[in-house]
Order: structure tokens, then C-alpha cells, then sequence
């Protein structure tokens, strides 16, 4: 790795398994609207994307997210990095999620800000991103094959008309495709967060991390789809398991030697704070960061 992206990476606690015992992240949960399905997915909770199943955010609006932002960054000064990660898609929510970043780069031009989405509609806003200097973005790709995609996504919501089935997933692939490589050109690092499902994509890993290591993705997150009882009914009446650690591992094993894994993952809530592994958001829920006047130096 060169010295810059070794540079760009070294205090994002998700991009740098060193910077993840020393930097924090928060999360601002903005984002509530989706434009797909995931059969992995229930809208009651955050997107499953990034998150652990089971939890419900307090959403913000964009200055309360600011405003949060710079009251946890005086108060951790270890916090480097802003997340939008839902609770539904960031980009599905393209003004609550690009004003959100405006307020925290103009008042903290020093905190890295970072994005994590579906993918659909990243082509049409890489330009936006890098404008905002957003640095890291996160597309969830758990497939290359519409095949396999027809079992996972069951329709796709695109320029204002629903598609269903595997009409609905080849477009969701292309734009996915698309994306990886408008980033790749843009010059900004994409992490692929893919969520193993067993007997669904499992074995297709390892193809999925060919593609998007020949298109550039920087990291490759593969994480176990966490299956709780209000989770995986889509799949059928019994629901669906996730993998048990021993299956994560082999099939991470079996990508790694190809590009650089990320294994220090937390599945985080779309409202967490703190060190990865630690969850702070209960110290500053908005009743009770609202009150407080941010101390944050420029
Ligand atoms: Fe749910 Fe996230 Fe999938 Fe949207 S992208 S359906 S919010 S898991
Ligand atoms: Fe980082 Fe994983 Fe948490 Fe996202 S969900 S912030 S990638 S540790």
C-alpha cells in the first residue's frame, strides 16, 4: 500500500484494523426512506447493511446530526470519523443525507465523513461525494449474478417505477457495477460490505470478490447475516439461519488471498458512538445531546 492511501486510512477505525483500538466513529441516523428490498430486511429496524438486526434509531434531522456531531467530537476527541448508514439508504434520502454533510464539513472541515448505501443510485452522485470530499464509501454487494440476486432482492424502486424480480436486480447490478467504478475513477475508497447468507450466496463470495477487486474496491467486508426471529421471514415461513462463525471464516479465508479483508467489523447500530465494539449512542440520545452547547475548536 502506498504512503498515501496508508495516510487516508489511518484514522478510519473501519478502513484500518490499527486505527480501530484508537479512533471513533459516529453514526447519524438521517436517512429513513429505501428504494430496494432486501429479503434479509425488515423496515421496523435500521438497514441491515451496516446494522445489527433488532435495533431502532433515533432518526435526526440533518442540524440535529451537525449538531450531534460536533457535541460528541468535543467530548471524544478520538472521534474521526461521521458515518451516514441509515436507517434505510443514504442515497434514497439524497437531501437529508448531502445537507447533513454540508453542516459537518463547514463547521468540523476536519472529520472525515463517510457513506454506506445499496448502491442503486451512486452513479448519479459520485460527482456530489467527492465535491463533500466524502472519502470512504460502503456499497453492500451481495451478488454478481441477477440469478442468484432474484433470491435476495425481491424488487427494486428506479426512477420512480417499481421493478420486480429479476428485471428489478439487473438494474440494482449494473448501477452497483457502475458506482464501483465512478469511485475507482473519482479517486475515492470504496469499502464492499457483502452479507453471507447461507445456501443463497455463499458459495458466490468468492466470485463477488473477484469482481469488485478487479473494478478497485479497496476492502472487502464479508459479514454474517444475523438472523433473529424478526429478521429472514422473507426467505420462507421458517426464516433463514445465518453462517456459523467456522463457514464466515472459510469463506473470508478463501478471498483474502486476493485482496485485503476486513475481519474487525462490529455491525454497527445507524446511530452508534465510540470505539468499534463500544456502543455510546445511549449517552447521547437527542433529549439529551440537544442540551448541550458543542465545545468543539476548529
Ligand atoms: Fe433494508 Fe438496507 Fe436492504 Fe434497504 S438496503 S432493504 S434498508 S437492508
Ligand atoms: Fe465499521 Fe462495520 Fe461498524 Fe460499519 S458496521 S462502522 S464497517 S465496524
Amino acid at each position: 500500500m502506498d504512503e498515501k492511501t496508508k495516510e487516508r486510512i489511518a484514522k478510519h477505525p473501519c478502513y484500518s484494523e490499527d486505527a480501530h483500538h484508537h479512533y471513533a466513529r459516529l453514526h447519524v441516523a438521517v436517512a429513513p426512506a429505501c428504494n430496494i428490498q432486501c429479503n434479509y430486511c425488515n423496515r421496523k429496524y435500521d438497514c441491515a447493511n451496516e446494522s445489527r438486526p433488532g435495533v431502532v434509531s433515533e432518526l435526526l434531522t440533518p442540524e440535529e446530526a451537525a449538531h450531534k456531531a460536533l457535541v460528541i467530537a468535543g467530548k471524544i476527541p478520538q472521534m474521526t470519523v461521521v458515518g451516514i448508514a441509515g436507517p434505510g439508504d443514504p442515497l434514497a434520502n439524497p437531501e437529508k443525507t448531502f445537507r447533513t454533510f454540508e453542516l459537518i464539513a463547514q463547521q468540523a472541515p476536519d472529520i472525515k465523513l463517510c457513506l454506506s448505501t445499496n448502491g442503486l443510485m451512486l452513479p448519479e452522485y459520485v460527482d456530489r461525494i467527492k465535491q463533500l470530499n466524502i472519502d470512504h464509501v460502503t456499497i453492500t454487494i451481495n451478488m454478481v449474478d441477477p440469478e442468484i440476486g432474484v433470491k435476495i432482492y425481491p424488487w427494486v424502486h428506479y426512477n420512480r417505477k417499481r421493478y420486480r424480480g429479476i428485471e428489478g436486480v439487473k438494474i440494482l447490478h449494473e448501477k452497483q457495477m457502475e458506482g464501483l467504478q465512478a469511485l475507482k475513477e473519482a479517486d475515492i475508497l470504496c469499502k464492499v460490505n457483502s452479507v453471507m447468507i447461507p445456501g443463497i450466496n455463499d458459495e458466490h463470495l468468492v466470485e463477488v470478490n473477484k469482481v469488485i477487486r478487479s473494478k478497485g474496491a479497496f476492502l472487502h467486508n464479508i459479514m454474517p447475516l444475523i438472523s433473529a426471529p424478526e429478521h429472514g421471514t422473507h426467505f420462507g415461513l421458517t426464516g433463514q439461519r445465518g453462517p456459523t462463525p467456522k463457514e464466515l471464516k472459510a469463506v473470508q479465508d478463501d478471498c483474502s488471498g486476493n485482496m485485503k479483508m476486513m475481519r474487525h467489523c462490529r455491525q454497527c447500530r445507524a446511530d452508534a458512538v465510540g470505539l468499534l465494539g463500544e456502543d455510546r449512542s445511549q449517552e447521547f440520545t437527542k433529549d439529551k445531546f440537544l442540551e448541550i452547547t458543542p465545545e468543539y475548536d476548529l
